[in-house]
């Protein structure tokens, strides 16, 4: 029997291995480098229940994807940092669009509040610099390492052949159909191939001949480290800047990058560091804004390279080509949904119903 071919092991690729390890048909999952290797390792991996703009198909997948963190976060095999964000309003503009996303979010059953100036002090704000803050305090990080670890270990145990270091080369087609794919081991005939190959992912559509118009952005992370321990949640700022809470005494300044008319297609291999601008930026809104941060030091910096679509949703489902299909373009929120993309994956594959709101939300056809 052909198996189900899965091109990359990053958090999305492992964790469909893992949601397809049970099933009849075999499974081999190729990984050009090391598992994680990709956009999961340069991840700050919050689990976020907030949304700017609060949309029903992605609570739906949060939803999804917290149901199968959660029990393993409750039997420590993952571990999980509640920390909360703040989605911080410097404006009265900026206020008003919190208050409504508040209200979205608490309609779809999320714990969210809008919180005051004075309120923000305790988080290690200026109160005198913010207007006031959207809370979600369930949020907190993860670590995807431990996850794609685990996924691929209970996958390979199950009988997934998980193949690293081997890049697919090619994708083949025949008549409109995928039949296999190409590795410096030879060829590999193939039942179904899924690109989950994170910011490689428009590389092997090229393979298929599948246009989908992913382009990617860069996302700067500086580590900033004091002596005195400190606690910090994930406080985002409506310029892009964000800073999250790293364990007792660091944290994690990034940015969410360029907008997708801003954004270009980029080689994910190149090396990249950190702009010297960005350090300029994260040093002013400290000084602004962040008084808990003030004294701190840089301890080290990277740049990770994320994939986008031009509606902000990832692309998930069959492709043109048929058995082809594709789970990529998962912008800044990968590590999030991976175990609900794979759940809706497996099922499409097996054709077996999906929720249809989320189907056309996420579905490549819609950039047809
Ligand atoms: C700085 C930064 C911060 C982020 N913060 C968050 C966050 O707080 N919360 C959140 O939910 N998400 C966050 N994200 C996004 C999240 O990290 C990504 O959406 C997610 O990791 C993407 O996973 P993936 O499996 O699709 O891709 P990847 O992890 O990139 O995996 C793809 C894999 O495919 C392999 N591959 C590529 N081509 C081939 C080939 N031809 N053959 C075989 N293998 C191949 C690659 O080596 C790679 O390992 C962040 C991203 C960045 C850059």
């Amino acid at each position: 029997m052909d198996p189900i071919v899965i091109v990359g092991g990053g958090i999305v690729g492992t964790a469909l291995a893992h949601r397809l390890r049970d099933r009849s048909r075999p499974v081999v999952l190729y990984e050009r480098d090391a598992l994680g290797s990709g956009t999961t390792g340069d991840s700050v991996a919050i689990f976020v229940r907030h949304q700017s703009s609060p949309d029903r198909p992605s609570q739906a997948l949060r939803e999804r994807a917290w149901e199968a963190y959660e029990p393993l976060v409750e039997d420590g095999t993952f571990s999980f940092e509640r920390i909360g964000t703040l989605d911080v309003a410097r404006t009265d503009a900026e206020l008003a669009d919190r208050r409504e996303a508040t209200a979205a979010l608490s309609g779809f059953g999320v714990e969210a509040s809008l919180l005051e100036p004075a309120a923000l002090a305790d988080h290690g704000l200026d109160p005198d610099a913010v207007a006031g803050a959207m809370w979600t305090p369930n949020d907190g990080y993860l670590d995807p390492a431990e996850i794609v670890q685990h996924y691929a270990r209970e996958a390979a145990e199950s009988g997934v052949a998980v193949e690293t270091g081997t890049a697919v080369t090619d994708v083949r087609v025949e008549d409109g159909s995928v039949v296999g794919v190409e590795t410096a081991d030879g060829t590999q005939p193939a039942a179904a191939v899924v690109n989950a190959a994170g910011p490689w992912a428009p590389t092997v559509n090229d393979m298929a001949g599948v246009p989908l118009p992913f382009r990617h952005n860069l996302g700067p992370v500086v580590v900033l480290g004091k002596d005195e321990p400190f606690s910090f949640p994930f406080v985002q700022f409506g310029d892009g800047l964000y800073v999250r809470g790293e364990g007792r005494s660091q944290a994690f300044a990034g940015s969410f990058g360029a907008s997708y008319d801003e954004a270009d297609r980029l080689d994910p291999t190149d090396s990249r560091s950190v702009d010297h601008d960005f350090y300029l930026e994260v040093g002013d809104r400290i000084e602004e804004a962040i008084p808990r941060l003030e004294g701190a030091e840089v301890v080290s910096d990277w740049v990770g390279v994320r994939t986008l679509t031009p509606d902000g949703v990832p692309a998930v489902g069959e492709t043109a080509v048929d058995d082809f299909y594709v789970a990529a373009g998962m912008n800044g929120l990968g590590v999030t949904v991976a175990p609900a993309i794979a759940d809706f994956l497996a099922k499409r594959i097996a054709g077996e119903a999906v929720d249809p709101e989320v189907a056309a939300y996420l579905a490549p056809s819609r950039f047809a």
